[in-house]
């Protein structure tokens, strides 16, 4: 069951690629923007799209846990 959710600021994405690179399994380029490939994740895909949020340069992708908690 996904637990996670996904928030992206598609308007502040610079396209830098960070995101596609650092967990390709679930953040892809789209366009000159990134686009998660999914918006609602498990415990095991956390990790991965973790690093993607801290490696934004522009704090652009948040995760909040199921509570609408926001990890980052
Ligand atoms: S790391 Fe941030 S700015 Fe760079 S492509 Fe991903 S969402 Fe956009």
């Amino acid at each position: 069951m996904p637990k996670y959710k996904i928030v992206h600021d598609k308007e502040g994405c610079i396209g830098c690629g960070a995101c596609a690179a650092n967990c390709s399994a679930n953040w892809e380029m789209k366009g000159g923007k990134s686009s998660p490939k999914k918006k609602e994740i498990t415990d095991k895909e956390l990790d991965c799209n973790m690093n993607a949020a801290q490696g934004c340069p522009v704090n652009v992708i948040h995760i909040k846990d199921e509570k609408g908690k926001q990890l980052i």
